[in-house]
């Protein structure tokens, strides 16, 4: 048995193939997106579900679906293995039993983006890489300065000028060499990193133009078929700024089904603020490409804030459209309210994260969603590293208490009867 079933890159574009010992970002040949594939057959021959569910509760459970080949490089701090919590509010609101929220906040860093930068920086140090680059709105930047400083790596992340305070600092508390990004439209940025590939040959960890982060998103499919004892949700709702997550975890659930080891697969589900809503847009045209659109200053959701999605959100799109599924846009005052949802959960999301149950709410009065399904929802990021933003949702109570007895006696009639 292999540690990793990982066989090749191929192009998206071209189809050309490339050996996995080398650390590509783009095609070579025409700069177009590379996937990496899996013998699948051959672990079908050599892989039963049951194997896995002895091991450690993180997403390296899960090595053989992954592209490092070896042990000794991996860079964890104990990510993934994210428990999949039952709805007690938004559930019986909307008059759904299976509602679940997968809860990602609870990373190493606060975000989902652990998964990818675990995953990516070890393979990147496998392969003897020792700088890399990223830009971010905040939770990638953090994520990949934590990972590269363990693995001893020159960490640069371009941090976006519209990225809270908050985030900026716990990017440079984990050691990250930062600027700050300003930009007109995301198109520059790309462009600019694309130039930066071919000129510099410098090693970039941009979700896609890095081929491996992806990778580990897969990992939400193996976890949650496991929690349902192998079957898939009927519907999976994920927030997309590049879109990274959502076309991981579509390729997860396809691996499973490929592998027996699910029937059925869900419908995948995009959600973006309505402010730069690219994906929802071309959704609802019907197209396989999505053009630039909206204004990335004018939403709440700073984490998925992206109005030019990378190589035409074609990926995304595709993830949409061959599971049945659909793409929905959200208000901030409609992620404002779910965020308080949330909040009746026991969950303290932040805005990008809520988009997915405000997007529910939307899909279910639609008719999108059936009370019968199964729904999940990904929360994939902490509210507390967007504090304004959860201020923003709450009125501060007006009441006030001098420490006596009497006082205390008398409030909690006022406040129970
Ligand atoms: C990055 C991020 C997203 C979007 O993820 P993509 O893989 O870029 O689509 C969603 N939510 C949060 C909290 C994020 O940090
Ligand atoms: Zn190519």
């Amino acid at each position: 048995m292999a540690w990793s079933y990982a066989t090749h890159y191929s192009c998206d574009n071209c189809g050309e193939v490339y050996d996995l010992n080398q650390p590509l970002n783009t095609c070579p040949q025409c700069g177009g997106l590379l996937e990496i594939h899996y013998d699948l057959d051959k672990m079908k021959l050599e892989l039963r579900p049951e194997q896995f569910a002895g091991r450690e509760p993180s997403m390296w459970r899960w090595h053989e679906f992954y592209p490092l080949r070896s042990a000794s490089h991996m860079i964890s701090l104990g990510e993934g293995g994210t428990p999949l919590i039952p709805s007690v509010y938004a559930g019986p609101k909307l008059g759904l039993d299976r509602l679940y929220f997968k809860n990602d906040a609870l990373m190493p860093t606060g975000s989902f983006k652990d998964r990818g930068f675990s995953l990516a920086v070890s393979f990147a140090k496998e392969l003897g890489i020792t700088r890399g680059l990223t830009y971010s709105s905040g939770n990638a930047g953090a994520s990949f300065a934590a990972y590269a400083k363990r693995a001893g790596m020159h960490a640069a992340v371009l941090v976006e000028y519209l990225a809270n305070p908050v985030k900026k600092s716990i990017i440079e508390l984990y050691g990250a060499d930062t600027a700050t990004l300003y930009f007109d439209s995301m198109t520059e940025i790309t462009d600019m990193l694309e130039q930066a590939v071919t000129n510099l040959g410098l090693y970039q960890f941009v979700n896609f133009i890095n081929p491996v982060r992806h990778e580990a998103m897969k990992g939400y499919a193996y976890e949650i078929s496991q929690l349902m004892d192998w079957a898939a949700p009927d519907v999976m709702i994920h927030p997309v700024g590049t879109g990274g997550g959502i076309w991981g975890a579509w390729k997860g659930f396809r691996e499973l089904q490929q592998l027996g080891w699910i029937s059925s697969l869900p419908r995948m589900v995009a959600v973006q603020p309505s402010a730069t809503a690219p994906i929802p847009r071309a959704f609802r045209q019907g197209l396989t490409r999505a053009e630039r659109h909206g204004d990335t200053s004018k939403t709440i959701a700073q984490s998925i804030a992206a109005d030019s999605p990378i190589q035409g959100g074609t990926r995304v799109l595709r993830a949409v459209y061959d599971s049945g599924g659909f793409a929905e846009e959200v208000t901030d005052e409609e992620i404002l309210e779910a965020m308080q949802w949330l909040g009746n959960e026991g969950i303290c999301a932040e805005p990008a994260s809520a988009s997915t149950v405000a997007a529910l709410k939307r899909a279910v009065a639609e008719g999108r969603i059936q009370s019968g399904e199964s729904v999940v929802c990904v929360i994939t990021g902490s509210g507390l590293k967007q504090p304004g933003a959860i201020q923003q949702t709450v009125t501060e109570s007006p009441l006030r208490l001098n420490a006596s007895y009497p006082e205390l006696r008398e409030l909690l009639s006022k406040l129970w009867g």
